[in-house]
C-alpha cells in the first residue's frame, strides 16, 4: 500500500475512534469555570453558540471566554438574563472589559444572536441540532447568525458531532478547518502542494473521506500542535512517521 494511502486510513480510523468515543469534557478555554458553562450544552446550549459566534480574527481561547465574562458582569449565564440585555448595554460591556478586536461590530453579533435565538429557536439554542438533522441543515442554520462564515459554522458542527456526541443524519458538510497547524500538517504529508489554498484543503479533504470531510481536523490539529512544528518537527515522535513524505 502507498505511503499516502495509509496515512488516509490512520487518520479516518483516528477520526473515528474520537466520533465514536465516549463524550469527554473539553478544555475550550483554560478558564475552568468558563469551560463548565461552555460544556454543560444540555442546560445552556446558548453559551456555546454563542462562544462560537465570537470566533473572530482573535484566539479561539479568549473568544470562547467571552459569554461566560459577560455572565459574570450581568449576574448570570440563564438565557433570560442574556434576553434582557439591550443592545447598547452589550456594546458598555464590551468596551468596558474589551473583550474583543472589534468591541461594538462583535457585540452586535452578540445581540443579534440572542434574538435569533429567542425568535427562529424558542430561547433554546439546542433547537439548532435537534433532532438528527442533516448536517447540511446544522452548518445552515449557523451560517444566518450575523459574522458567522462557513468557517466557523463547520466548525461548530463538528464540535457538536465529534466532542458532544450530537446525533445527525450525516456529516457530509462537515468540512475541515483551513487551520494553520492542519494545513502545514496535510502539505507535509504531501496532501497538498506548498502553496495551495485553503480551498485546495478543503476539496483534498472532501476527496479522501467525502462522507465525512472534517474527520481529519483533531488529529491533524494534535499533530500539528504536539509534533510537526514549523521549525524542528519532531517526526521520531508522531505516529504518521513511518509513512510521511515530510515535505519541509
Ligand atoms: S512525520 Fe514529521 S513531517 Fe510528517 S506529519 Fe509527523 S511530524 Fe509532520
Amino acid at each position: 500500500m502507498k505511503s499516502q494511502e495509509r496515512i488516509t486510513e490512520i487518520l479516518i480510523e483516528k477520526g473515528n475512534k474520537l466520533l465514536k468515543a465516549e463524550r469527554e469534557f473539553v478544555e475550550f478555554t483554560k478558564d475552568k469555570e468558563a469551560d463548565k458553562l461552555m460544556n454543560d450544552i444540555e442546560h445552556n446550549p446558548h453559551i456555546f453558540v454563542l462562544a462560537c459566534v465570537m470566533d473572530r480574527q482573535i484566539p479561539a481561547e479568549r473568544a470562547w471566554r467571552i459569554p461566560y465574562l459577560i455572565s459574570q458582569e450581568i449576574g448570570g449565564y440563564e438565557f433570560e438574563k442574556f434576553l434582557n440585555l439591550k443592545k447598547e448595554q452589550i456594546k458598555e460591556i464590551f468596551n468596558k472589559k474589551k473583550l474583543h478586536r472589534f468591541n461594538d461590530e462583535m457585540a452586535e453579533n452578540f445581540y443579534l444572536a440572542i434574538q435569533k435565538i429567542h425568535k427562529d429557536y424558542d430561547n433554546d439554542a439546542s433547537n439548532i441540532w435537534k433532532g438528527n438533522q442533516k448536517s447540511a441543515t446544522i452548518v445552515r442554520r449557523f451560517l444566518e447568525f450575523r459574522g458567522m462564515g462557513v468557517k466557523i459554522a463547520t466548525m461548530t458542527a463538528n464540535i457538536l458531532a465529534r466532542n458532544f456526541k450530537i446525533p445527525m443524519e450525516d456529516y457530509i458538510c462537515i468540512d475541515i478547518s483551513p487551520d494553520v497547524h492542519i494545513k502545514r500538517v496535510f502539505k507535509r504529508i504531501g496532501y497538498i502542494g506548498e502553496d495551495s489554498s485553503n480551498d485546495e484543503l478543503l476539496y483534498k479533504a472532501r476527496e479522501l473521506n467525502p462522507i465525512y470531510p472534517g474527520i481529519f481536523d483533531l488529529s491533524c490539529w494534535e499533530i500539528g500542535r504536539e509534533w510537526c512544528r514549523p521549525t524542528n518537527p519532531k517526526c521520531e515522535q508522531c505516529y504518521l512517521n513511518e509513512h510521511c513524505e515530510k515535505n519541509m
